[in-house]
């Protein structure tokens, strides 16, 4: 017998996922009087996955995951240095969706959709369309590749590549195999995180059959957001044979504090993640209340330092328009 599959696999995840701030607040044993008012959500609005919002702790208006997905209605005070396209997207385009900033690398936008809206993200006005998913921009994509000989690694970002379905990945990275010239595949992705179902037996084969190097590249800001069930994704993805990082975002009020991310360092490796990046915030159009000062910053990484093993230690960097690479803050 034959049953439609309930809430549980990942896409069931992303379909009933909270739209609604109210319904999240109440969720959360909160009224929406204790929470900051709220912004106009039409262009990005609130989504937030079950799993994930079972990670909040309840009746905590100031909680670090929280925080980081609440449409807060200090995004309409968008400050003078502030941009729709803060680190130069528009200008590195290759072909539609692909982004070639530095050597030997570069990244395909493979769809506009994430399955958690943060409120910080630096890509919440790219304007992506219903073509960044489709075949046709694949194809023109691949081509580009093909022709350009100095690549050695392509980078499946987004929004989040692992919204594509399975099937469609899977194709994605064959496609690319039959390129000589690349050798290592990365994906960038908050999906394991978020949605720790993502990593189906089938996308774990797929990865693990690659003849690429394989490096995934997660996102968490915080060590609540690495619970169990993400540590078991991550020994799945690891016995693909796939190295994982980690890149997270300082931001003020989630993860500005020393013991925090040394909490978060010390997770990532129990998970079997090693700490990549601490990324300064772009300055995307209103998302000031998430700014910490770079000298905020150099002191929180030097406070880690002194506590932590070096391979723990992230790299405070800052993406600056026309760098060759991700740029050392400090
Ligand atoms: C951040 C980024 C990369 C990756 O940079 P690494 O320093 O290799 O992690 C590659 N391409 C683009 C367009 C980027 O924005
Ligand atoms: S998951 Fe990444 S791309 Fe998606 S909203 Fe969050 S920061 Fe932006």
């Amino acid at each position: 017998m034959t049953q439609t599959q309930p809430t549980h696999t990942w896409q069931g995840e992303i379909r009933t996922a909270f739209r609604d701030p109210a319904e999240l607040a109440r969720h959360l044993g909160l009224g929406l009087d204790q929470l900051p008012a709220l912004a106009s959500t039409d262009t990005f609005p609130l989504l937030v996955p079950r799993s994930f919002a079972d990670r909040m702790a309840k009746g905590d208006p100031r909680d670090a995951l929280l925080l980081q997905v609440w449409p807060d209605r200090l995004e309409s005070v968008v400050d003078e240095c502030e941009s729709s396209d803060p680190v130069g997207d528009l200008g590195a385009r290759k072909a539609p969706g692909l982004l070639q900033k530095y050597a030997g690398r570069a990244l395909v936008v493979t769809t506009g959709a994430c399955a958690v809206h943060c409120r910080y993200c630096f890509r919440q006005n790219f304007p992506y369309d219903e073509s960044a998913r489709s075949q046709a921009q694949w194809e023109t994509q691949l081509e580009a590749i093909q022709g350009n000989a100095a690549l050695r690694e392509v980078i499946l970002s987004g929004g989040d590549p692992l919204t594509l379905p399975d099937p469609v990945l899977e194709s994605r990275i064959a496609d690319l195999e039959s390129i000589p010239h690349l050798d290592t595949l990365r994906i960038h992705t908050r999906l394991p995180i978020v949605v720790p179902s993502r990593m189906t037996d089938e996308f774990c084969q797929t990865l693990a059959g690659s003849r690429f190097a394989k490096l995934v590249v997660l996102h968490a800001n915080h060590p609540a957001e690495l619970d169990d069930s993400v540590r078991a994704a991550c020994a799945k993805l690891r016995a693909t044979g796939s190295t994982i990082l980690n890149q997270s975002v300082l931001l003020r009020g989630v993860n500005d504090a020393p013991d925090i991310l040394e909490r978060l360092s010390r997770r990532l490796w129990e998970c079997g993640i090693l700490p990549y990046y601490l990324h300064a915030l772009d300055r995307v159009s209103g998302s000031s209340r998430f700014q910490v000062p770079d000298d905020d910053g150099i002191r929180l990484i030097e406070t880690l330092r002194s506590r932590l093993p070096g391979y723990l230690v992230p790299r405070l960097v800052r993406e600056i328009e026309g760098a060759p690479g991700k740029m050392p803050v400090g």
